[in-house]
């Protein structure tokens, strides 16, 4: 059967023109660009040549990009690196709806001297309240996402990065939804910014980190001089040609299709709830709380009809926890349980999102005549 993919939030397919670029590297600069000889350094400027471009479309200086292994890596090392660089008695306010990547490293890196940023039902940091507590002097740095994973939210991030240059103070933005989808612009004003090849097309195990100008001793991994010392590690020249060659397709995209769905959906499947709709989100995202059936039973029945979908975030697929984004936008544990995360791609059509409603409704009574199938199976047995 032909899968319909609309989980591309969670991964998406290498593009033709990366993994030529990928081979290519791998066949032809797959020399050590550390080695002494000439053809080693012709790979070493091969390297520094797709930093050099990657800078110039972020806008920033070559010396504050590091390449790393993807943006888990480069979250985790934000928060151990403040730990061990911002004073003992100074608070650092965390988004609570980020990546685990995020929420974890800050727990364990910085534990209490997290404080967790107040966000409105709509999924949004309330900046108001976030310049108020920067301003009180007490706060030493700032994490707040580009764009939410689950709900594509788009946070406030540019009058973030603002608020924290004002106050001179680091702030740190997990850019990894945000990268291939909306326009780079910006991204240069935050001190750190993290993000990942394999959400746009790109290779997974790729991505980068934006230091910011003074990064001093920002350390990742010891053990050799690599990436300005920042990042000991013989470099993966074919992932970051691949990640730039992906790169340069990405674009952001109309959101119309997604925007027939939504309105559909809500009168085809009475009671489902578009989490966020309030809040500007990314083009290809929708969160949707269904009125009836958990999430993996939805997504088992559109597994069966041909078509990928994803609850909450890939990385807490598996466990039976409900979505932590969800829960603190205030959203009841019960209907979080019922909540589904579709994200297209470049490549998704209209008629892709077309089918996906179909398929919806169809799963919709499926779903209810199986759940009354085994309510008169209960009572039979009773
Ligand atoms: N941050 C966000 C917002 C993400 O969506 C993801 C991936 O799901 C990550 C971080 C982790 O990225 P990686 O897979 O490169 O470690």
């Amino acid at each position: 059967m032909n899968l319909c993919y609309f989980d591309h939030n969670a991964t998406t397919p290498l593009t033709s023109e990366a993994s030529v670029a990928w081979l290519e590297a791998t066949e032809q600069s797959w020399l050590n660009p550390s080695s002494p000889y000439r053809n080693a350094a012709a790979v070493r400027v091969r390297y520094e040549a797709a930093r050099e471009s990657l800078a110039a479309q972020l806008e920033i200086a070559p010396g504050r990009l590091v390449f790393t292994s993807g943006a888990t890596e480069a979250n985790n090392d934000v928060f151990r690196n403040w730990a061990r660089q911002l004073s003992a008695n100074t608070l650092v306010g965390v988004n609570p709806t980020e990546h685990p990547s995020v929420i974890e490293a800050a727990e364990v890196f910085l534990g209490r001297r997290v404080e967790w940023l107040k966000i409105k039902n709509d999924g949004r940091v309330d900046v108001e309240l976030l310049g108020e507590r920067v301003r009180s002097g007490q706060m030493a740095a700032v994490s707040v996402m580009a764009a939410n994973n689950e709900t594509g939210v788009l946070q406030p991030w540019q009058e973030i990065a603002d608020i924290c240059a004002e106050a001179n103070i680091p702030y740190h933005c997990d850019a990894s939804q945000w990268v291939g989808k909306m326009p780079l612009n910006g991204l240069s004003q935050c001190s750190y910014v993290t993000a990942c090849a394999h959400k746009f097309g790109g290779p997974k195990g790729v991505g980068f980190i934006i230091l910011p100008n003074e990064a001093g001793d920002f350390s990742i991994l010891l053990g050799g001089t690599q990436e300005q010392s920042h990042r000991a590690g013989t470099e993966d020249v074919a992932g970051v040609l691949a990640m730039l060659a992906a790169l340069e397709l990405s674009k952001t995209q109309e959101s119309s299709a997604r925007d027939d769905f939504i309105k559909r959906i809500v009168v085809e499947i009475p009671g489902s709830i578009i989490v966020g709709h309030e809040a500007p989100r990314l083009w290809n995202t929708v969160s949707l709380i269904l009125p009836r059936h958990r999430s993996m039973r939805w997504i088992r029945a559109l597994e069966k009809l041909g078509f990928l979908i994803s609850v909450g975030s890939a990385c807490s697929t598996g466990k039976a926890s409900v979505s932590a984004t969800l829960l603190a936008m205030g959203i009841d544990p019960v209907a979080a349980g019922r909540a589904l995360r579709i994200s297209s791609g470049v490549n998704t059509k209209a008629e892709d999102w077309q089918a996906l409603l179909r398929a919806m409704v169809v799963a919709n009574s499926l779903l209810d005549s199986e759940a009354s199938a085994e309510k008169s199976s209960v009572i039979s047995l009773d």
